[in-house]
C-alpha cells in the first residue's frame, strides 16, 4: 500500500474506493474497507503485521466502502454514523448492492470467487457497526486523535476521518479526486457546506473516496464540478427541456476517466446525475 505519512497507509489503485489505515501505539485503525475479496483479506494481514486492529471506520454506505468489512470480522470495533448504519447494504431502486459487488469478480478479483459468501450467509453477519454515532465522534487510539466529522451530503451518513497529529483526512466520495462524480444520492447543497468544513481542517494531504491522493486545492475543483452540474441543469429547466432532453443533452463526460475498474458505468453515471438533479430540481427541492 501507499505509505502517505509516517502512520497512514492507502491503496489507489485498485477497483473499489480507497481503503485506508492509520498506524498507533496500541494498534491500527482501518478507515474502509476493499471490495474485492482477495484485497480485503491482504489489506487486513497487512494492516495486522503493525498491530492488531482496534477500530473500523465507515466513511459512508455505498458497497464499495462497506462490503469488504465482511472479510474483517474479529478485528476491532466497527464504527458508523447513524446514516450509515440505517442504509447499510439496503438494495435501492438503482442498485443492488450485493449483487454489484458480486458483478466485479470475473474482471476485477476472479480469485475472489472462491471466497464470496452466497447472499443468505453473508447477510447473516455482514459485519456492520456496532458503535453508530450522530454528530461528531472523537476517538484517541494509543495516543493518536482520530476525529469523525459528519459531512453529511454525497450520502446522508457521510464522515470525514481527521488525525491532526498527521495532517490527514479521509473524506470518503466528499472527493473524487481527478475522476468522474456519483451524485444520484446526494443533496449537492449539503455536499458543498462539507467541502467548506473539510477546507477548515489543518492538513496537507486528502485521502479521497476514489482517485489519487490530493490536497485542499482540490477542494475547489470538486465543488466547481457539483455546482456546474446543479447550473447545466438549472439552465435546462428553465429553457424548458423535457427529463428526456436533460439526460440526453447534459453530461461531463470529456472531464473526468470513470475510477478504475468502473469504465463502463460512464453513461450509467451521466444518466443518474442528470435524471436525479431534475427530478429535485422540477419538483422545488433542494438539488
Ligand atoms: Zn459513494
Amino acid at each position: 500500500m501507499q505509505k502517505v505519512t509516517a502512520n497512514v497507509y492507502t491503496d489507489t489503485t485498485f477497483r473499489g474506493c480507497n481503503p485506508s489505515y492509520i498506524v498507533t501505539k496500541d494498534g491500527v485503525v482501518v478507515v474502509d474497507t476493499p471490495q474485492l475479496p482477495t484485497r480485503a483479506v491482504a489489506m487486513r494481514a497487512e494492516a495486522e503485521k503493525h498491530g492488531p486492529i482496534r477500530y473500523l471506520i465507515n466513511t459512508e454506505h455505498h458497497v464499495d466502502h462497506i462490503f469488504g468489512n465482511y472479510y474483517f470480522k474479529g478485528a476491532g470495533t466497527v464504527v458508523g454514523h447513524k446514516g450509515l448504519d440505517e442504509n447499510f447494504m439496503v438494495v435501492g431502486p438503482d442498485l443492488d448492492p450485493f449483487a454489484y459487488a458480486k458483478e466485479a469478480l470475473p474482471t476485477d478479483d476472479p480469485d475472489g470467487e472462491a471466497i464470496f459468501p452466497d447472499r443468505d450467509e453473508y447477510f447473516r453477519d455482514p459485519n456492520r457497526p456496532s458503535v453508530v454515532f450522530t454528530g461528531d465522534l472523537t476517538l484517541r487510539v494509543g495516543g493518536t486523535e482520530i476525529q469523525l466529522i459528519h459531512t453529511p451530503g454525497h450520502t446522508p451518513g457521510q464522515v470525514t476521518v481527521y488525525v491532526p497529529s498527521e495532517r490527514v483526512c479521509f473524506t470518503g466520495d466528499t472527493i473524487f479526486s481527478e475522476c468522474q462524480t456519483w451524485l444520484l444520492t446526494s443533496n449537492v447543497d449539503e455536499w458543498v457546506a462539507a467541502l467548506d468544513r473539510i477546507r477548515q481542517l489543518d492538513v496537507d494531504h486528502i485521502i479521497p473516496g476514489h482517485g489519487p491522493v490530493t490536497t485542499k486545492a482540490y477542494l475547489d475543483v470538486q465543488r466547481s464540478v457539483l455546482m456546474e452540474w446543479v447550473t447545466a441543469v438549472a439552465v435546462a429547466i428553465a429553457r424548458g427541456w423535457s427529463r428526456d432532453e436533460v439526460i440526453e443533452r447534459i453530461n461531463f463526460r470529456e472531464r473526468f476517466q470513470v475510477d478504475v475498474g468502473q469504465g463502463y458505468m460512464m453513461d450509467h453515471i451521466q444518466t443518474k446525475n442528470a435524471a436525479s438533479l431534475y427530478d429535485k430540481l422540477i419538483a422545488g427541492r433542494r438539488p
